[in-house]
């Protein structure tokens, strides 16, 4: 049957494989990533309050999370907020155990945190998501998924996704197997590769500027820009990088209710 028989746009015709991001993608993770964020600061923050009272107020999980967090390596992440706030606390290794004495094991913290809560709660898939790969999925097209965070399963998993892709390539694969990062193309060839697609029959959705950028360099005949922020420069910024179509929702990329997939009477669509 063909893709519009699907309920896929028409966009997607000759689509013959789709790799996905999954952090701000498939799932809302990112609010889960800026919550244990708070959890592990703040109880920093109150086992070595910074001397200068100004500074010493609670981890803000939106404008803190968003300026100092949000896109960067954890480490990387824990050392810019706690920094920012003259934590008096030395950056430690990274094989601190979790706790507050270090920036290295609050980074920690952190992470098992972040496990936690996932396993606990679940994930939420963004509904839009989940209606687009149910549609793939009918079409016969695989999935792979695509992610350069090690919690990458378990947040599938948590959101019930796990089972609608052929492959995963995650953190610890692209470890293993010695992947360069996005931008670098390389997470979604291997992701590409292990569909049996060329990239250039393939589809890539994305939310980073890294990400779409991955896509472009890496020759995907379309690249979906996810804009999640919807501020006034982030649809603008997903195109530049690489984006051939941004979305707000991955339900735009099926066909709207109501509208004929069947030729009509003059053999057009
Ligand atoms: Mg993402």
């Amino acid at each position: 049957m063909s893709a519009a028989g699907h309920g896929l746009a028409p966009v997607m015709s000759g689509i013959a494989a789709m790799v996905f991001d999954v952090d701000g993608v498939l799932t809302d993770s990112a609010r889960v990533h800026a919550e244990a964020w708070k959890e592990a600061f703040d109880a920093c923050l109150r086992a070595h309050p910074p001397a200068d009272k100004a500074l010493d107020r609670p981890f803000d999980a939106a404008a803190d999370y968003l300026r100092h967090v949000d896109g960067k390596p954890r480490a990387d992440g824990a050392a810019a907020f706690l920094h920012a706030r003259r934590v008096p606390i030395p950056d430690g290794s990274p094989s601190d155990p979790p706790g507050t004495d270090s920036v290295a094991a609050v980074a920690a913290l952190k992470d098992g945190m972040f496990t936690r809560r996932v396993r606990q709660d679940g994930i939420e898939p963004f509904p839009g998501s989940v209606r687009l790969l149910k549609a793939l999925r009918s079409a016969g097209v695989p999935l792979a998924a695509a992610s350069s965070s090690h919690h990458a399963h378990d947040v599938l998993e948590g959101a019930g996704l796990l089972h609608c892709f052929v492959t995963l390539v995650d953190g610890d694969e692209s470890h293993r197997l010695g992947l360069a990062g996005k931008p670098d193309p390389a997470l979604f060839l291997e992701a590409a590769a292990r569909l049996g697609a060329e990239p250039a029959d393939a589809a890539v959705a994305e939310d980073a500027l890294a990400g779409v950028e991955a896509g472009r360099r890496g020759g995907f005949g379309l690249v979906v820009g996810v804009d999640r922020a919807h501020t006034t420069d982030t649809a603008r910024d997903l195109r530049e990088h690489g984006a051939d179509l941004v979305v707000d929702d991955l339900a735009d990329l099926l066909r709207a209710p109501g509208t004929d997939p069947a030729p009509g009477p003059d053999g057009k669509e």
